[in-house]
């Protein structure tokens, strides 16, 4: 059995509750917002040398270039655009991060994500313009149960030839592993609840 990475979601997480996660050895943490990433993280990579930072938030094309600067892992590429912005970043920086594919398997209007029915047209897109993904992220709609949500994105992953599959929150991330996760996104549970809990 493959192991299960831990991505610690910290955002809008107090910055001692960061700090006790770090002293207990955790270096790969998720965010999804660039700018409040860049204030936390930034002060943090200088004592930190083996940080891993996932963006998990949607990105808008227009802030690819703090984006590629700052995180290393990109989770949420969904459209052309966007995987065409990011590969140009990161050439110009010369950081060619490893990224993940959003896919929107509960088809919902308000969440990014590209259609399941999409994802191996965006793959083909992003493979051709040289961006390295590296698998495929959901995120199920919340009034779901997610089992049929995380066994779609692992059947499109096996078709598209993908190893990886970020599944899986506080609420149901014993439930994402059971479906072959390799990555998942454990905010509250690990931090404790979010004082300002926004839906995203
Ligand atoms: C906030 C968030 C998480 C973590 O959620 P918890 O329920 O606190 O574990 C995971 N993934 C994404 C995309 C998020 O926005």
């Amino acid at each position: 059995m493959s192991s299960v990475q831990l991505v610690a979601v910290s955002k809008m997480q107090p910055d001692d509750a960061v700090a006790a996660v770090l002293d207990a050895g955790q270096r790969v943490f998720g965010e999804n917002r660039v700018q409040e990433a860049q204030a936390r993280w930034q002060p943090l990579r200088a004592k930190y040398d083996n940080l891993k930072l996932h963006l998990i938030g949607h990105l808008q094309s227009n802030k690819a270039k703090e984006a590629v600067a700052l995180f290393d892992v990109i989770e949420t590429v969904d459209s052309e655009k966007l995987a065409a912005a990011l590969q140009n970043e990161m050439e110009k920086q010369n950081r060619p991060l490893p990224c993940f594919i959003q896919v929107n398997t509960g088809e919902e209007e308000q969440k990014g994500g590209v259609a399941p029915r999409d994802a191996e047209k965006l793959m083909t897109f992003c493979r051709d313009a040289g961006l390295n993904i590296y698998g495929l992220m959901c995120i199920p709609p919340v009034d779901e149960i997610p089992d049929p949500h995380f066994a779609l994105l692992n059947k499109l992953a096996k078709g598209l030839g993908l190893p990886n599959l970020s599944m899986g929150m506080s609420a149901d991330f014993d439930t994402a592993i059971r479906y072959g996760s390799t990555h998942i996104r454990v905010g509250s549970a690990l931090f404790g609840i979010r004082e300002n809990t926004k839906s995203e």
